[in-house]
């Protein structure tokens, strides 16, 4: 079985969560599983080597980023920052709004978390509208970062939230 298919077995849809007419993709089984764990940080990091992305720091997005973003800086011998909903960060921040598929929330990072030019990788489980992640963006832009792309697990194609997060490239293992 190759990496991919290891990954996608561990999906499971939820419909109607967390409310009506949502088709809510679960991850938590790749986290009970070792091997399908590695192998979506195995494809990530495939992913940033073979397109040759250079990355100082992986930003990871409340709260499934923090799962994976995490292991894969480890990987690649960088930094992790935290993207964090509203109010939980300490000292000075940034912060930004923004929509979610379901409902409106702000953004907040550190102000000292990445330097200006440095090279930031975007992390989280599921790409959906691409409010999350372009919000995201905005606070790296903030920040005077180099955004060097998003990376997610899965993409949800009809949403179109590719399109959105444009000009800026979005890595996705499996698309919905
Ligand atoms: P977006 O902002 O792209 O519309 O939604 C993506 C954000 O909402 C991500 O942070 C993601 O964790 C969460 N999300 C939305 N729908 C789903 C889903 O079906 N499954 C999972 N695991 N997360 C979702």
């Amino acid at each position: 079985e190759g990496k991919l298919q290891l990954v996608h077995r561990h999906i499971r849809a939820f419909p109607d969560f967390p409310k009506k007419g949502i088709l809510f993709r679960d991850i938590c089984p790749i986290l009970k599983s070792p091997a399908a764990l590695t192998a979506v940080i195995d494809l990530f990091e495939e992913r940033v080597r073979s397109h040759h992305l250079q990355v100082d720091l992986i930003v990871g997005l409340d709260a499934r980023g923090f799962l994976f973003g995490p292991l894969l800086a480890q990987r690649l011998g960088v930094g992790f920052v935290l993207v964090r909903k509203k109010g939980k960060l300490p000292g000075p921040t940034t912060c930004v709004k923004y929509d979610l598929e379901y409902g409106t929330a702000e953004a907040e990072t550190q102000e000292d978390a990445v330097a200006p030019g440095q090279k930031v990788l975007i992390i989280d489980d599921l790409l959906a509208t691409g409010g999350t992640l372009y919000a995201a963006c905005e606070l790296m832009k903030k920040q005077q970062a180099q955004i060097q792309g998003c990376m997610v697990i899965i993409e949800l194609k009809d949403l179109n939230g590719a399109d959105r997060l444009k000009p800026h490239s979005v890595f996705s293992l499996l698309q919905y």
